[in-house]
């Protein structure tokens, strides 16, 4: 398939450090594409909870549609402590993931050299993995609901929906993904106390693995995986996993990198039917926002997450290469116990991405 010399991306800061991190995201982005001679073309999308707080709407009705004639959307984060915290989830994230169909939580976690990460005597070879987790069912589907909850005798549910197409293909993207890296995967579930739900699960990614014997496979349960990724992260090249579970686990990832503002994700429809979403792992840390020293490292790296998934391989590379020389060379941000600007920062990952040779 030949590429395209222009992308058109979908910008959405979003709220908090969104607003600061995205458009240095943006200035790396461009350098790259400079260097690599490819265009890429933004428009900027003010949606997120203080455009709730004027409009009513997260997202507007037309929200989905207007974002469908995008390549790629580059969402920084919502949410404002005034605002309901389960409606950023409700009335975007969960929109954008489910409209798009962004079956897909890519979330890469490795210690940069120069990082000191919270497990001590842990090196950069010891931390490289991925978590795949399931991006749109499972026990995130919102189903459920309420039965006399103001009574002595309420109660609540919800309930969790695991389909074959859902956890098969999902299977299958984790598989791949291991061929073109270590060769192998960590299934990660809880099938001995959820024995409908995910045990079809662990039925169906062996049902998958079975056309995989070059990959290396392995089950676990997810209270023995948070202690193995804590004491022995090195077993671990691609975990695959459910929305829940990948949801936590991939914060416990972010942790062990040395801070959450480092981790990049993608929230990918792999068919490329719909545009596929990239975002740091982070929220939009309000206590932080409009000071200049939020990390935008996690940030250029989904940024580098999305070229790849356009198919620019090589500027994505350079973007990663170009953070770790950054890290490498001390110029750290708060949270990493440097002193480095959100601006100087990106300033520098540009100069490194300009002069790294290729
Ligand atoms: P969400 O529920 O949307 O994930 P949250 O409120 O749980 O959001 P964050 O907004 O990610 O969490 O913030 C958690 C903590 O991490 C805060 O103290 C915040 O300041 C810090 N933090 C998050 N992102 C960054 C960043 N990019 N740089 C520095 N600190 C950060």
């Amino acid at each position: 398939m030949s590429k395209k010399n222009t992308y058109k991306i979908a910008a959405i800061p979003g709220d908090g450090i969104g607003l600061e991190i995205i458009p240095v995201g943006m200035k790396v982005l461009d350098s790259a594409a400079g260097k690599f001679g490819f265009r890429l073309q933004y428009e900027q999308f003010p949606y997120g909870a203080a455009y709730y707080k004027k409009t009513g709407f997260f997202l507007p009705p037309d929200g989905l549609e207007v974002l469908k004639a995008f390549d790629v959307l580059y969402f920084g984060a919502v949410g404002l402590p005034d605002v309901d915290d389960t409606l950023p989830a409700k009335l975007f994230t969960f929109k954008v993931r489910t409209g798009f169909d962004q079956y897909v939580n890519y979330r890469p976690a490795r210690l940069l050299p120069g990082v000191e990460g919270p497990l001590r005597n842990k090196k950069p070879q010891d931390i490289d993995l991925v978590v795949i987790r399931e991006n749109t069912e499972g026990e995130f589907v919102q189903s459920g609901g309420f039965v006399r909850p103001e009574f002595p005798d309420g109660m609540a549910m919800d309930t969790s929906v695991f389909t074959r197409k859902g956890i098969e293909r999902v299977a299958l993207y984790s598989f791949e993904l291991a061929r073109r890296r270590r060769k192998r995967v960590t299934n990660v579930t809880k099938s001995n106390t959820l024995i409908h739900s995910l045990a079809y699960w662990d039925q169906i990614v062996e049902q998958v693995r079975a056309s995989y014997p070059d990959v290396q496979y392995s089950k676990m349960y997810v209270d023995n995986a948070s202690a193995n990724l804590v004491l022995h992260p090195e077993k671990f090249d691609v975990i695959v996993t459910t929305n829940f579970i990948g949801d936590i686990l991939s914060d416990l990832g972010g942790a062990i990198m040395g801070s959450l503002g480092l981790g990049p994700s993608g929230n990918i429809n792999p068919e490329k039917t719909y545009p596929s979403m990239f975002k740091p792992i982070h929220g939009s840390a309000p206590d932080i926002a409009g000071r200049g020293i939020a990390n935008p490292i996690g940030t250029i790296w989904a940024g580098a997450l999305m070229l790849e998934h356009l198919g620019e391989r090589q500027a994505a590379d350079c973007i990663v290469r170009a953070i770790e020389a950054t890290v490498k060379q001390g110029v750290l941000p708060l949270d990493l116990g440097g002193s480095a600007k959100t601006t100087e920062i990106a300033d520098e990952i540009v100069k490194n991405v300009e002069s790294t040779n290729q």
